[in-house]
């Protein structure tokens, strides 16, 4: 018997990327550990990675190609050869090609964060048919514009110094279910005195520990961050030295802020006046005692109308108080933009510029709409093929019945490269089985702190299944495309992942990585100490003249969500409630809600309501509720819990639809507008109204 430890990293969509450890006896998998020398991994895994080895050998893993028999939609299948499905793809692609190129969409997101299994050669093989772009802004898009018009770069606080501050607001996210290595730090800094302070609709789990929860309502963060820089304005709680030398626009911020007085704030968000002030006060008096003063803020606020908005004005905090001074002060929103990919090397854009073309770029988030939209000079060709890999829009896609519509097109050819059966699976005409991290080899970079990380191939692929890199590749050469790009190992592309001559990137060497497992950059503890913000003025911008050429208000303003008494007083006295969705514990978007114990644990489809919305209505804990507005509706099981706040309920969610006894999910009812900036989706700016689910619609699972 032989038992090997192989270094590996967490592929998902998470912002801790944990270094782990796998160990493999006779070529079988058979433990997934986290890495006790990483210093943020600290040998600790969430418990659906832990489980990694349950999801790897599941029973249900796609393990050879299949060719559609069924109808759109119905799952029925039967297996074919790779050879018989790259023929098949490479005819239908070279065929829709030589009409337009553009009518051939690629649709991924992080189902994989690896840089190799990620966009590499899929985006080369995309470049190179001058395909059309994905506006890949699922998540992050709008908090990351917010962030880089203010601050210049997705860069803030090192994961590693937040058990060093004095207190630290925990803002639109609930690190215990989505950014555990966080919470640990958090933790730490509460045993050492550390003030935690929550802010989000929901008494999350993480909520629940903290020392204070505000609870406002959805949509309303901006208002809350104006109105904390009235207050710290108004009480001198500044450091005047910190603006003067390192900010712009600080006059004409104090005018914009001066309405958004406790009062006025209160009343937007829903909450008290004395919360407004206390909270102001609680920030800036650290700040001003020398303590610092973090803020870890998430992306579940910014999925509204001005979510990127109310990322900018929660990222003007730190910089008012001088925050930035202390390693362990400022903010953290992503840390992406501290690594030195080399996406050019990875993807090949060249390979448009080359052939003179200039793809039309289509939005993911509005998906729904665009599969139905017909040939027109403003849309420019009709969809009619779509490459789904690392993705699952039929769940996770707002407006789902749209969505639906849309993959249901018969003229429409869909090809899913999947680990399982997922919602989307069932509407291709070709699934392809792909590895699982533990059978290929990538690159990651990450999101919530500030190591690379090598992901080693642990064992060899199951059954028939093949890395995207290797999919693209055969299907590359079918269509005859003899670039040495294509030729190029997973090894030789992972080589390419970062530059090796930034200065961050500390000696990057691929060989040396792979034996290490993880590196950290060359960054230093407190980036903004000295100013030093990657934006046009090389400041802080309170006031952003890129912001007014790009239409937008330049300082911090607040704007309503598009669902809500202020903007739509008829929809919100018909759908008097606010819905979220945020992630379950034991879900990560929607991998995992087929692995058998986690979806246990969670149990089945909940919908959270407080005691006061619930009695109006007549129900109680346990009914089967139907969900609805004028956009669908879907069922879940009734919890009646004041952890939800009055006026709001809680989906936590993404559950598979074919899961649900009515074949539905939460994105039943969000809808595909988009966010101010970043033309990200609004999944948390929505209104439905809640009633007991008709006779014989019981069950919700
Ligand atoms: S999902 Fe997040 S916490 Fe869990 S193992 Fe992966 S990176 Fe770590």
């Amino acid at each position: 018997m032989t038992t090997t430890t192989v270094r590996a990293a967490c592929p998902h969509d998470c912002p801790d990327t944990c270094a782990l450890l796998v160990t493999v006896t006779d070529g079988v998998a058979t433990e997934v550990r986290g890495d006790p020398d990483h210093p943020t991994t600290a040998g600790v895994l969430c418990t659906k990675v832990s489980r990694y080895t349950e999801r790897t050998y599941h029973k249900d893993r796609l393990l050879h190609p299949l060719k559609r028999v069924g109808k759109k939609g119905e799952g029925k299948f039967v297996q074919i050869s790779w050879d018989e499905a790259i023929a098949t793809i490479a005819g239908r692609l070279g065929e829709i090609a030589a009409r337009n190129p553009q009518a051939i969409l690629p649709y991924s997101y992080a189902g994989t964060m690896g840089l190799v299994q990620g966009e590499s050669m899929s985006m080369r093989f995309f470049n190179r048919i001058g395909a059309s772009l994905l506006d890949r802004t699922i998540c992050a898009a709008a908090g990351g514009a917010g962030y880089k018009y203010t601050i210049g770069a997705r860069i803030g606080t090192d994961l590693e110094q937040f058990q060093n501050a004095r207190l630290i607001l925990i803002w639109g996210g609930n690190p215990i279910a989505s950014n555990l290595h966080f919470w640990m730090r958090a933790q730490e800094a509460k045993r050492r005195g550390a003030k935690l302070i929550a802010i989000d609709p929901y008494r999350s789990l993480s909520a629940d520990k903290c020392h204070q929860h505000i609870a406002l309502l959805p949509g309303t963060d901006s208002a809350l961050a104006l109105g904390m820089m009235h207050v710290l304005i108004a009480e001198d709680l500044l450091d005047h030295d910190y603006i003067a030398q390192y900010t712009l626009g600080f006059e004409q911020l104090k005018h914009q802020v001066s309405i958004w007085t406790p009062e006025k704030t209160a009343e937007v968000c829903g909450i008290s006046a004395e919360e407004v002030l206390e909270l102001a006060r609680s920030y800036g008096g650290a700040a001003l005692r020398g303590e610092a003063a973090a803020i870890r803020v998430n992306y579940g606020l910014q999925r509204v109308h001005g979510g990127g908005m109310a990322v900018r004005n929660i990222t003007c905090l730190p910089a008012l108080v001088g925050a930035w001074r202390h390693a362990a002060g400022g903010v953290q929103l992503s840390s992406s933009d501290s690594f030195p990919k080399n996406n050019h090397a990875l993807q090949r854009p060249d390979f448009l510029t080359k052939q003179g073309l200039a793809p039309r770029t289509i939005n993911m988030s509005t998906i729904g709409d665009d599969l139905l939209r017909e040939t027109s000079p403003e849309f420019g060709p009709k969809i009619e093929a779509l490459i789904v890999y690392n993705s699952n829009p039929v769940a996770v896609a707002p407006e789902s019945s749209v969505v639906a519509r849309g993959f249901a097109r018969e003229d429409l050819f869909t090809v899913v490269l999947e680990h399982f059966q997922t919602d989307t699976a069932d509407y291709a005409d070709i699934v392809l089985p792909a590895t699982t991290q533990l059978e290929h080899v990538d690159a990651h970079s990450a999101y919530g702190h500030l190591y690379m990380l090598a992901n080693n191939a642990a064992i060899a692929p199951l059954g028939e299944a093949k890395p995207n890199t290797e999919i693209f590749r055969l299907l590359a050469a079918r269509m005859g495309f003899d670039d040495a790009c294509f030729r190029e190992s997973d090894d030789e592309i992972a080589a390419q992942a970062f530059d090796s001559k930034n200065v961050r990137a500390v000696h990057f060497d691929w060989d040396s990585l792979k034996q290490k497992g993880w590196q950290k950059l060359n960054v230093p503890d407190a980036p903004f100490a000295s100013g030093g913000f990657p934006t046009p003025s090389g400041k802080c911008e309170f006031y952003s003249a890129q912001m007014r050429q790009d239409g937008l208000d330049p300082l911090p303003t607040y704007i309503a969500p598009y669902e809500s008494l202020a903007s739509n007083p008829e929809l919100a006295r018909k759908y008097p409630l606010a819905m979220i969705s945020p992630p379950a514990r034991n879900f990560l978007n929607s991998s995992f809600v087929n692995v058998k114990s986690l979806r246990d644990t969670e149990g089945e489809p909940h919908l959270d309501m407080h005691p006061a919305d619930a009695g109006k209505r007549a129900l109680v804990s346990g009914d089967t509720v139907r969900i609805y507005n004028d956009r669908g509706s879907f069922n879940a099981k009734l919890r009646v819990t004041d952890k939800a706040r009055i006026g709001l309920v809680v989906g936590l969610s993404i559950w598979w639809k074919k899961m649900a006894s009515d074949g539905k999910n939460a994105n039943e009812v969000t809808n595909q507008r988009l966010t101010d900036m970043g033309r990200a989706p609004t999944f948390y700016d929505v209104l439905v109204e809640v009633e007991k689910a008709p006779h014989g619609d019981s069950s919700a699972a």
